[in-house]
């Protein structure tokens, strides 16, 4: 099986799994215990927060709180705030955001918020003029992601900090989930306040995430019991979960086949654009602008998820969006709100390179692809 749909989630690294694996057998110990075994999982969490304040750039430790997942982190980050604040319920995101930000802003809308939703253009970009003109002094948070999921879209997110903080006291969150471990981050001279990141985008497990929280930014609990997690989350601890997003951090901050992947996709998107004439890219043309793993073109005229099923008979994973809706026959609202026409959006096809694709893997899918678009 050759897997192109990192973007939608990762394998667990060998080296990742190895390190969690004693903390699901004989290091089972619930860091809140005063004995040995609890002592070990107390160890073995604050040792996973450093790795990851680390692979972030973050100024201290306690600026880590882990989470379940990314969609937590952005949900803590955005309702907590607004939840804090109730006077500042004037939010600013973009069109192009995951669900996890897009619907929940939709439905703080529902409920009395205000919404500034930032349009992107043809390329996925928005314009920064369109942002310094939306902010104001009721403004309470900017939610604006690193990476965009289906394209890999950068945002210019220091400017954008800096813009946020020129122009109000707004608090400056970013959905850095699809951006870690594929662009270096750093968080200590970013002008961000919160940041999301998910595990099972970079070589962790399913189920484990965590939002950075900037020395000074107050937000309420996003689980109220026991105290774990400064207080901040309440729960006991998923040591093994934790131990495994600690050892992906330090994997991705000294992984060295950053040009390797940027090639493989280099060579992937050049191949098809260059074989079929009816294939376009979606996304900026500039690759300085997109992540180096991500590749999403549309084959006009043809049907995105039949391609998708189709290479997947042939054994190769691809997606056609992002995975939460690739059962839904519906165009994508990223590539909707990009203006992409119909006959081109429905034809779009993405794909995520990871740390373990290989030339052969690239060479076959070109091959199959080949077969299918002639077909
Ligand atoms: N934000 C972005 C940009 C994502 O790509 C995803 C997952 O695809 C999420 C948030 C949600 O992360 P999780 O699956 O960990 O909830």
């Amino acid at each position: 099986m050759i897997y192109l749909d990192n973007n939608a989630t990762t394998r667990v690294a060998p080296e990742v799994f190895e390190a969690m694996r004693p903390y699901l057998t004989e290091e089972f110990g619930n860091p809140s215990s005063a004995h040995a075994l609890g002592r070990e999982a107390r160890r073995a969490v604050e040792t996973a927060r450093q790795q990851v304040a680390d692979l972030l750039g973050a100024s201290d430790v306690s600026e880590i709180v882990f989470t379940s997942c990314g969609s937590e982190s952005d949900n803590w980050a955005i309702g907590g705030f607004l939840e804090q604040n109730p006077t500042r319920r004037h939010i600013i995101t973009t069109r192009v955001e995951h669900e996890a930000v897009r619907n929940l802003c939709e439905h703080l809308a529902e409920i009395g918020c205000e919404v500034t939703w930032l349009e992107v253009d043809r390329n996925g970009e928005f314009d920064l003029d369109d942002l310094r003109k939306a902010l104001r002094p009721e403004t309470g948070i900017v939610s604006v992601m690193l990476a965009n999921n289906e394209t890999g879209v950068l945002f210019p997110i220091e400017e954008v900090g800096r813009i946020v903080r020129e122009h109000s006291d707004a608090v400056f969150h970013v959905d850095g989930v699809q951006a870690v471990g594929k662009v270096p981050i750093d968080l200590k001279s970013w002008p961000v306040d919160l940041f999301s990141i998910s595990g099972h985008k970079f070589c962790a497990p399913k189920g484990v995430g965590a939002l950075y929280i900037r020395r000074g930014v107050r937000l309420p609990p996003f689980i109220i019991g026991g105290g774990q997690e400064q207080r901040r989350r309440s729960g006991t601890e998923a040591v093994p979960n934790i131990v495994a997003l600690g050892r992906a951090a330090r994997l991705a901050r000294d992984f060295d086949g950053h040009a390797r992947v940027r090639r493989l996709r280099d060579r992937l998107e050049d191949e098809i654009l260059a074989q079929f004439p009816s294939a376009t890219l979606n996304g900026v043309a500039d690759r300085n602008k997109r992540l180096p793993n991500t590749c999403n073109v549309s084959f006009k005229g043809l049907d995105g998820s039949e391609i998708r099923a189709r290479l997947d008979a042939a054994g190769i994973c691809v997606s056609t969006g992002s995975a939460c809706n690739a059962e839904s026959r519906e165009v994508s609202g990223v590539l909707r709100a990009m203006n992409v026409p119909y006959e081109i959006a429905s034809g779009a096809v993405r794909f995520s390179i990871g740390r373990y694709n290989t030339e052969e893997e690239i060479d076959e899918t070109l091959t199959s692809l080949a077969k299918i678009i002639t077909k």
